[in-house]
């Protein structure tokens, strides 16, 4: 469990729930059902104050080193202006980790990242996420609950002392804790086959199983092209569903028991999407992240990270094109960046794709953290309990330890 705190109430206990609604809209609408609170206590500055940005510079040079700020890829350029530090998930959970000194961890992304921030950094540095309503659908989507009813399925069908629970960085506290106390590992997009790979080493090699949670896609896409696992080697565990909608013979046969999750922006992309970019845009490479579906991946002509689509982009010759499969934000500023190297750089999909809750940190919002920390007052504190906190480092750790 994780609370979240603002000077006034001190602490508010999170509710997670399933997320029926993926997507929101761009713009202040509330879910309840599917956000963590919205509430901002205090004044939030005008979206229209002409001063923000200064007000943002003024308030990070009044904390000077007492703040850290992280900044995921995903982020506003506005947001993103004021990162000490960019990156994925993992990279910035590491940077956090090693600022030992800094009083505040500010992290601009969403609240799974700031959990793990918050196990990863020492107890007296506090980790604030400016906006509590930034969560995100995928984590939603596998609550402790549902994964617990889930173990109970597999004990039934008495396969889980021959499962390893693997979990994506994409996912809560509660779930980290999980993958931890039942012997199993996080993984990133990066290191997703490494884990695999140590997975099944942990196991039987004729009955042994992983448990994915809770992207399906990655799971998917990381048994078929990465481990030389069939399509018929995986099944979906739906948490919706009786038994998860397996019998007990589906779940002895399979190799991958995969979550029922996705997240909701690289799900939009469609094989149509790459014949359509293709089309338009002759000689085009496609480069697509692994949470895409196992058929927009496989028509794809290179799959990877964040980090490893940074990476490519940053490598490619000038003239060559390109059609990227992830978050607009980042797509974005990529295009713009490589622009004057004369590297084409087009959004995969025709219509916006951003992702709702990263965009919730808005400059407006990241002044009112900063300023609020600046006058002494912490606000939306992210705090992992110490039970969760120990099996989910533990279950972090033996990712840092892959081979
Ligand atoms: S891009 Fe997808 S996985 Fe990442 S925070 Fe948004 S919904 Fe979650």
């Amino acid at each position: 469990m994780t609370a979240a705190s603002n000077a006034t109430p001190p602490t508010q206990t999170l509710d997670v729930q399933p997320t029926p609604l993926a997507l929101l809209l761009l713009g202040r609408e509330a879910d309840p059902r599917s956000e963590r609170g919205v509430e901002c206590p205090g004044d939030l500055p005008s979206p229209s104050d002409p001063d923000l940005v200064a007000r943002a510079r003024a308030a990070k040079e009044r904390l000077g080193d007492r703040v850290f700020v992280l900044g995921h890829h995903y982020q506003r350029d506005e947001v993103i202006e004021f990162a000490d530090v960019t990156g994925d998930s993992f990279k910035l959970a590491r940077e956090a980790a090693a600022r030992p000194d800094a009083e505040y961890i500010v992290f601009c992304g969403v609240h799974f990242m700031a959990e793990s921030a918050d196990i990863l950094t020492s107890d007296d540095q506090q980790v604030v996420l400016p906006d509590l309503a930034a969560g995100c659908s995928m984590a939603d989507m596998a609550t402790a609950e549902q994964v617990a009813e889930c173990w109970d399925v597999l004990a039934e069908a008495g396969v889980s002392e021959q499962t390893v629970p693997v979990a994506y960085m994409n996912s809560s506290a509660d779930i980290k804790s999980f993958t931890g106390r039942h012997g199993g590992t996080i993984c990133t997009s990066s290191n997703a086959a490494r884990a695999l790979g140590w997975a099944f080493e942990q196991v039987d090699p004729d009955r042994g199983k992983v448990l994915f949670l809770p992207d399906q896609h990655l799971g998917r896409n990381t048994a078929v092209r990465d481990m030389g696992m069939s399509l018929e080697d995986c099944v979906v565990y739906n948490p919706h569903k009786p038994n998860g909608g397996l019998t007990p013979e589906e779940l002895r046969d399979a190799r991958m028991i995969l979550w029922r999750g996705h997240c909701s922006v690289h799900g939009r992309f469609s094989v149509d999407s790459v014949r359509d970019v293709r089309e338009r845009m002759p000689g085009v490479n496609v480069l697509v992240h692994p949470e895409c579906k196992n058929e927009v991946v496989a028509a794809a002509d290179f799959v990877g990270s964040t980090e490893y689509i940074i990476n490519t982009l940053e490598a490619a010759p000038a003239g060559s094109k390109w059609a990227i499969g992830t978050e607009l934000n980042l797509v974005r500023r990529l295009a713009n960046r490589y622009a004057a190297e004369g590297k084409e750089i087009a959004f995969l999909d025709r219509t916006v794709c951003f992702c709702s809750t990263m965009n919730r940190i808005d400059l407006p919002h990241l002044v009112w953290a900063l300023e609020s920390l600046a006058d002494g007052t912490t606000v939306n504190r992210i705090q992992v309990d110490r039970e969760t906190e120990k099996f989910a480092k533990l279950a972090l750790e033996r990712m840092l330890a892959l081979p």
